[in-house]
């Protein structure tokens, strides 16, 4: 008899020692059957809870195989994204209304919506982005989660209102934080779930409206979770989708009714939408969050098994896609060889191909954009330095329908190689070898971004210096799961500090859902 997916175990980034055979048993009996099932129809926007097909059509296709489509999808026309604005606007104070008690039940509701129909979304997940079964499933269980900690977060703050002490016995004075009004919500391809509903659920505890706009690879999760929200019962209107790209997300963040704009995305794209929301008469909120390069330092007394285990699994999974991705690793010179010799090893094991499969831990790069980038990047190795293993572009059977490509690791780049500096969202990972541990620290420090670090050490004054030194707001020690990777919904805060945030408080964590919030003080004199 089949197993009861609501009884199968959770998968999360880093319990991987566990035995999940039942769940894959479930899921080589969905992921064809889902398939078989995939719309070929219109899916059009969802506007105060109505089909809205205004605008130009598009057909998505997913990156494991072209011939798979995943949809078609509406870009949003301007009139469209115009209604979308003002339902929200229209719905703000209802919703308000309801007060915080009733918006935590509501979401709540929407947790277990998800948590229903994870495994079928999880599925959608893995076809759409290419994830493995593994990191497909776990987006959708860090969603539920997600979910219930803002909730969690609202309930344990009561609300976030507060008694002042009194200055006279006659006068009383309390604060709350209120919501803004309408928030757009502009998403990533890479966690087109977490990080969606991370930001429409912050948006609607808090008590505003959104309006979201998922990435253009991303319209069939972004259509499932919208059903999520609209089943649970959520309101028409206080949450709307609109599908499209850049030119949909910028009349969004131009749209003069906007009180405050989410965004998790690309540092380039996030600097210029908080550039141009501060052009508006007055200071709107941003929250953006952005890019990493998240580099890991493996020193002297590093358990070398662990460590190259750690940062093997921060390149490479997810295809080196995740904002967390470790592409950068310093070796001490004492345990290079090692190191290598035990990455490389494991590079060399991974498994490459159609993330459907079991054993799969590598699928493909998201589209051709980023195949290209690959390619350009993998010359500029081979002029400057070389790879130690990778490179290459695969090719042949499915390798021609999809984008793949090897896990690749570079090596005798010149200082300044973008490789050392930027973020490259693709399985390329540097290495270099240091001597002086400070001045390793201080070369990872020297990069636009802030987002994550890791270290491999058993020496206790390593650590130390790491933790105060180390410029990034997500730090790890001697994980074997992930060097970099890993974060979990109030187990783990994700603050982007420097080129990886603006607001400095981050997601995840108890400072989140204030974000969206305005402070008001009310006295009254009794
Ligand atoms: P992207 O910046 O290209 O796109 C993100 C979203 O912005 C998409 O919905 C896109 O359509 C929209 N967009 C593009 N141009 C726009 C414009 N001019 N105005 C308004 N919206 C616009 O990013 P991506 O390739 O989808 O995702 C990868 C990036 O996201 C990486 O840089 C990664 O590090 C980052 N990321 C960060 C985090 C984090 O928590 N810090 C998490 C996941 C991904």
């Amino acid at each position: 008899m089949p197993a009861n997916p609501m009884t199968l175990p959770r998968v999360t980034y880093s319990n991987i020692a566990e035995d999940f055979a039942a769940v894959h048993d479930h899921l080589d009996v969905l992921i064809p059957q889902f398939k078989a099932g995939l719309p070929a129809d219109l899916r059009p926007n969802r506007i105060a809870a109505r089909n809205d097909a205004d605008g130009s059509v598009y057909k998505a296709v997913s990156p494991i195989d072209r011939d798979i489509v995943l949809g078609t999808f509406v870009e949003a026309s301007p009139g469209s994204l115009d209604r979308a604005v003002k339902a929200a606007q229209a719905a703000c104070p209802g919703w308000n209304a309801l007060g915080w008690q009733a918006r935590v039940e509501h979401l709540e509701r929407v947790a277990r919506e998800f948590e229903r129909r994870k495994y079928e979304i999880g599925v959608a997940c893995l076809l759409e982005v290419g994830k493995s079964r593994m990191e497909a499933v776990g987006e959708v269980e860090e969603t539920l989660d997600l979910i219930r900690y803002y909730c969690a977060e609202m309930t344990a703050n009561n609300g976030y209102a507060r008694d002042m002490k009194r200055a006279f016995p006659q006068e009383r004075t309390h604060v709350v934080l209120r919501p803004h009004g309408v928030f757009g919500v502009i998403s990533p391809f890479n966690f087109p779930l977490a990080l969606s509903v991370a930001m429409i659920t912050g948006a609607l505890v808090a008590g505003n409206c959104v309006v979201y706009k998922p990435s253009p690879m991303a319209g069939l999760t972004g259509h499932l979770l919208i059903e999520c929200f609209e089943a649970a019962g959520i309101p028409a209107g206080v949450v709307n989708l609109v599908c499209g790209g850049a030119t949909v997300g910028e009349a969004l963040v131009n749209h003069p009714a906007i009180n405050g704009i989410a965004f998790t995305g690309s540092h380039a794209v996030g600097m210029r939408i908080f550039r141009s929301m501060a052009a508006r008469p007055f200071a709107l909120p941003v929250i953006a969050e952005m890019g990493g390069k998240n580099p890991t330092y493996v020193t002297q007394s590093a358990e070398i098994a662990t460590a190259a285990a750690g940062v093997m699994r921060s390149a490479f999974g997810l295809q080196g896609q995740k904002c967390s991705s470790g592409s950068k690793v310093y070796v001490h010179n004492a345990v290079y060889d090692d190191f290598m010799q035990a990455l490389v090893k494991l590079t060399r094991a991974i498994q490459i191909g159609n993330p459907e499969g079991r054993a799969i831990f590598m699928g493909p790069v998201i589209n051709r954009e980023a195949a290209e980038r690959f390619d350009k990047a993998a010359d500029s190795v081979r002029q400057q330095g070389r790879f130690e293993i990778g490179g290459r572009r695969l090719s042949g059977g499915l390798f021609d329908k999809g984008y793949y490509v090897e896990p690749s690791i570079a090596v005798g780049l010149p200082d300044d190689h973008c490789l050392h500096k930027e973020e490259q969202f693709l399985p390329l990972l540097a290495v270099k070898q240091f001597s002086d541990f400070e001045s390793a620290l201080a070369d990872g420090n020297s990069v636009l971004y802030g987002l994550t670090a890791g270290i491999y050490t058993r020496d206790e004054r390593e650590l130390r210096l790491f933790l105060d030194r180390a410029e990034a707001g997500v730090l790890y020690a001697n994980r074997a799961s992930g060097a970099t990777t890993g974060a979990w919904p109030g187990i783990q805060t994700f603050c982007g500090w420097k080129g990886s945030g603006v607001s400095h408080k981050g997601g995840l964590g108890p400072w989140y859902v204030p974000q969206f919030m305005r402070e008001q003080s009310h006295t009254i004199m009794e």
